[in-house]
Parts: structure tokens; sequence; C-alpha cells
């Protein structure tokens, strides 16, 4: 009988959990990717295309005054495609653009971009895509194409919306760019108090999955901004308010049939993935480092739960 060598008969990802919470990855730039995925995360949580977009040194507006719209488009699709590839066939929620003016300013084409005094409370997000379709269909058409090249595990998520205004509007959009969404999953982050506290309506308007922008929502519930230092201290994912707003959007999301789940920082925290697993949240995503201790952590806490109600 032929022996394998002990190197290949090693499994390529480590053996994780068996969790009824599916704990995912996020995925910043695709050069990540493949580490990513060797985490054995159940998917990616968040796929972020900012990076992507910001490495090409132009406004997407620059690139559209110079008739660079394929160029674009081309560098979605590579990078997007990485991490669809990795981790096909599990799933890969793709997050259209969410950078902030001050971030564009850098760039060439930044002169452009409006003068704010909070950006973070400005012209980023879905708004931005709403207001700027014709920047907002370049993303959508790179999904299309990713879709039309057999990569039917990617999900389209759509950051910073409101209320479902903001949804049916970006899901005629995705129509328009050719992707059907009631063929693809899609859904849209919590990430404003408005938009948890109009979850039954973004419910209404069609989506698959809410997922919890803890980063944003945060300094969003408690008016502080995340990136000011003098007031970092009071920044608190945990926060009460912060926990009471996510745990009745779980609740009504549960009763509706929308998936839920987290991709900000706070995910990679244990006493949220306490909370989350305790609501009955659908699925987590962690930092790359974080994974392995939120399988665990996840176990650990189900299994809690499965003692008490027999209990
Ligand atoms: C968040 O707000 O929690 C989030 C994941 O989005 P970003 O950090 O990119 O704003
Ligand atoms: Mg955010």
């Amino acid at each position: 009988k032929q022996r394998q060598p002990v190197e290949e008969a090693r499994p390529k990802t480590p053996v994780k959990p068996m969790t009824a919470t599916e704990v995912k990855v996020n995925v910043s730039i695709p050069e990540a990717a493949e580490r990513a995925a060797a985490t054995g995360a159940d998917g990616v949580g968040l796929l972020r295309i900012e990076h992507m977009v910001l490495t090409l040194g132009k406004t997407p507006g620059r690139f559209i005054e110079q008739n660079g719209e394929r160029a674009y488009v081309d560098e979605i699709v590579s990078g997007v495609r990485e991490a669809a590839e990795e981790f096909y066939p599990r799933p890969v929620r793709v997050r259209t653009l969410d950078a902030p003016t001050d971030e564009f300013r850098q760039l060439e084409g930044g002169e452009n971009e409006p003068r704010e005094h909070n950006p973070m409370l400005g012209y980023r997000g879905i708004r931005r895509g709403l207001d700027n379709p014709s920047v907002f269909r370049l993303e959508l058409q790179a999904f299309r194409r990713l879709f039309d090249m057999g990569y039917d595990n990617l999900e389209v998520m759509f950051p910073l919306v409101n209320d479902a205004e903001d949804v049916l509007r970006a899901k005629e959009h995705m129509r328009e760019a050719g992707i059907d969404p009631e063929k693809r999953e899609w859904g849209v982050m919590i990430e404003t108090p408005a938009a948890a506290l109009c979850i039954e309506e973004l419910a209404d308007a069609g989506i698959d999955f809410a997922s919890f922008g803890t980063n944003d929502l945060t300094q969003y519930t408690l008016a502080v901004d995340r990136n000011n230092e003098h007031v970092a201290d009071i920044y608190d994912e945990l926060h009460p308010a912060v926990l009471k707003l996510i745990g009745d959007t779980i609740e009504t999301c549960r009763e509706v049939g929308v998936k839920t789940s987290i991709c900000g920082q706070a995910g990679s925290k244990p006493k949220m993935v306490q909370f989350l697993v305790d609501k009955g949240v659908s699925s987590i995503s962690a930092n790359i480092d974080a994974v392995r201790d939120v399988q665990h952590e996840v176990k650990r806490v189900e299994q809690r739960l499965l003692l008490d109600s027999v209990r």
C-alpha cells in the first residue's frame, strides 16, 4: 500500500469546530484572500473594495472624464475575483464603495471632491453611490461581470443605508446593471440608528441579509467620532444603546426571515460574540487573526445555550 507523505496528508485548512452560527472573515485587500481562506472561515462577511480603488491613484470621476471606465471596472473585477476564487464555493459578500471624501482628496482628481467639515457624516457610502450613478454603476457592472464568469458565490452589500428608499433605489441600480435581485443574495449594512430602527421596511424592500457595521453604528449612536482620539475612551461598541439596536434588529430579522451578521471590528471581541450568539445572529465575520478564537467562542456559547435549554 502506498503511503502519502505526511505533508500532503495534512488537511489544507485547520480543523474547525462545527457551529450553527457561521464564522466568516473580513477581507480588505485582495492579497489577504489566500490567508483568509486558509483560516477555514465559512466565507467572507465583508470584502472591501476601497483599497482596490484608492490604489489606482485617480478618483473614479477622473477615470470617467478620461474615458477610463474599462480600466476602473477591470481593477475591481480582478481584486474581487481573487477573493471569489479563493473562497469558492463559500460565499463572498462584496460591498459597494464606501470611502469618505478626505480619502479621495489625495488622489488625482481629488481637487473636485466636496470640502466637508465632517466627512464621516457626509458624502460617502450609498448616498454617494445614489447621487453619482455613473460611478456606482461601474461597481455593479464589475460584480455583474463576475456573476457572468460563474462566481455565483458573490453577494452584494450596500453600505450606510438609512431607509427603504435607499435600498429600493440601490436595488433598481442592481437590476439596471443586469443583476437580478431575486436570483442573487444581497443585503445592507446596519450602520446608522435609522437603519436599525427601519429594519422592517428594509426587510420589505427585499433584502436577504442585514450586517451590523458596528464601527459606524457605534459612532453614530453615541455621537463619538471613531477617528477622534479625544473621545476614544467613550467609543464603546458594547454600550447598552448599541446593543439594544443590534438585539432588536436581530429579533425582527428572525421574525421576517432576514439573515443577520456582523462585520465591524466588534465581531472579533468575545463579549460581542457572546451577545450575538445569545440573540441568534446567523453569522459573525471576524478579522483574519481572530477567526480561530471566534470559532471556539461561538462553539462554547452554543454549547452553553444547548445545556441551558435541556435543564
Ligand atoms: C463598519 O462600519 O463597522 C464597517 C465594517 O465598515 P467600515 O469600517 O468600512 O466603515
Ligand atoms: Mg462602516
